[in-house]
């Protein structure tokens, strides 16, 4: 029996030895394969982007990268991006909607136990104050289906789209799909990866054919996770990268998420780490482009605050 405890306890030990290594700091390679010339955009007069912060999640820099620490808070944003242009306006990701109180009781009991959100005013109420025509509203593009991108999407009335590989995520009975499962009433509709490559992803999407909006794949978080690569008329380029990082970290060390974060969050980690190494080279080839993970706050508080805009 004493023999037995002493082994018991002995695993322990290395159990929580291997726990506490995996929080350690680890760089990722960043990717040399070739990115080609920075794309050309021509992005129409009067497209304008702004964000729509609909409050926060607080946890740990050491849940969102390898080497963050656990003594510092982060407050992850949760902020809807709304691209207006002529050919119809687009939300990127909604944040938190009406109901995320009822929402957030899909998670699993571990990401509620590591985590507290603060709701703040959703985006469809933000919108509906600043008396925008919702008509406007041509689509709603998620970057991945988790609950904390599309919350939201049941406050508005427009087009859910998504591509092959998300849809399946969300009909093979994933429990980080559950959410967006439930939504029986939203209207989803599927785009193809039609394009050819785009700064070293294989294959892209050009929502409005002009080059201003290009969707690529980044799978691995979800098998059908996306970036968003937003060029304005004033040259000014963004890269809404979901949640293929957490924390700018993630690209600038680069850095994946800590072994408990993947096994909690990630679909393939081995994929997110091959995109995250392409990112981050994009990052540091191209540091004109600013780096927006869905939950940097720091980058959420670069994007003008509608009913501000940027064009
Ligand atoms: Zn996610």
């Amino acid at each position: 029996m004493r023999r037995m405890l002493k082994l018991f306890g002995a695993l322990a030990l290395v159990g929580a030895a291997a726990l506490a290594w995996s929080f350690t700091a680890a760089k990722l390679p960043v990717s040399t394969s070739p990115l080609g010339a920075l794309p050309k955009a021509d992005p129409p007069p009067g497209m304008t982007l702004s964000g729509l912060p609909t409050g926060t999640m607080r946890s740990k820099a050491a849940f969102a990268y390898r080497g963050g620490s656990f003594r510092e808070d982060r407050d992850f944003s949760m902020t809807a991006v709304l691209v207006r242009h002529p050919r119809g306006d687009l939300l990127i990701d909604t944040g938190f909607g009406r109901h995320v109180a009822s929402h957030a009781r899909t998670l699993p009991w571990l990401m509620r136990a590591t985590t507290t959100y603060a709701a703040g005013e959703p985006a469809a109420t933000q919108l509906a104050r600043a008396g925008y025509d919702v008509a406007r509203l041509s689509g709603l593009l998620i970057t991945h289906a988790h609950w904390d991108h599309v919350s939201g999407l049941p406050d508005l009335v427009a087009p859910v789209w998504m591509n092959a590989a998300e849809r399946q995520f969300v009909a093979s009975g994933a429990q980080l799909a559950s959410l967006m499962r439930s939504f029986g009433a939203v209207t989803v509709r599927e785009y193809a990866w039609d394009g050819g490559p785009y700064l070293g992803f294989p294959r892209s999407h050009d929502w409005y054919g002009d080059g201003s909006v290009v969707l690529v794949p980044v799978p691995g978080h979800t098998p059908g996770s996306i970036a968003v690569f937003v060029t304005l008329p004033s040259g000014a380029r963004y890269a809404f990268v979901g949640d293929l990082v957490w924390q700018r970290e993630g690209l600038e060390i680069p850095a994946e998420r800590p072994w408990m974060s993947r096994w909690l969050v990630d679909d393939d980690a081995a994929r997110v780490r091959s995109g995250v190494s392409l990112m981050a080279a994009v990052h540091a080839r191209f540091p004109e482009i600013v780096m927006v993970p869905a939950h940097d706050e720091r980058a959420a508080a670069e994007l003008p605050i509608f009913p501000a805009s940027r064009g």
